[in-house]
């Protein structure tokens, strides 16, 4: 049984991520997808909502467990016994970071963890959860971005109630 696991803030969960853990979801038996808790950011959503909205995106896939975690990632790994990290690339500006990152979990975990990447879907290459953040909090429209109960989540976050109506316009 080969597991995986796709961490990250998901601050919220985009159709970006949704489509690496489909993907990851078919290379693998199992992928849990876990929320970390970064101390160096702050976050939108509250883990919960983080977890849940995560739950809902991914309940058509029976792989794919989601799970939060508030510490390294190699410490996770162990616990839960995983080998295997996934992680996103959208640009070589993603690459530098995500190297380095990979290879200090390869290095923390003395080999025990490697890194998987998967290229973006050039159709969500541009996608980010900041943009996302970004562009709901002028009231933009999200929804070519997130799922409709993100985009809901978003708009009401930043005290939105007309979201149905920037969809209509947008179409
Ligand atoms: P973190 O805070 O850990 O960087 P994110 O939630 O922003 O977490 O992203 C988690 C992972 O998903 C990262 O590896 C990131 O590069 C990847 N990712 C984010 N958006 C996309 C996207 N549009 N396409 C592919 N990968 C993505």
């Amino acid at each position: 049984m080969k597991t995986a696991v796709y961490p990250g803030s998901f601050d919220p969960v985009t159709y970006g991520h949704i489509d690496i853990i489909k993907r990851a979801s078919q290379m693998f038996d199992t992928v849990i997808v876990t929320v970390m808790v970064n101390s160096a950011k702050t976050s939108l959503f509250s883990l919960d909502e983080r977890v849940n909205m995560l739950k809902e995106a991914t309940k058509d896939l029976p792989n794919v467990v989601i799970d939060s975690y508030n510490g390294l990632l190699i410490n996770y790994c162990k616990e839960k016994n995983i080998h295997i990290a996934i992680r996103g690339l959208r640009a070589i500006t993603d690459f530098e970071y995500e190297l380095q990152i990979a290879q200090t979990n390869k290095e923390l975990s003395h080999n025990n963890v490697d890194t998987v990447f998967l290229t973006t879907n050039l159709i969500y290459s541009y996608l980010s959860s900041s943009t996302v953040k970004e562009i709901a909090s002028y009231n933009g429209d999200v929804y070519p971005c997130v799922p409709d109960f993100v985009a809901h989540a978003l708009y009401e976050k930043y005290g939105y109630k007309n979201h149905n109506q920037i969809k209509g316009d947008n179409l």
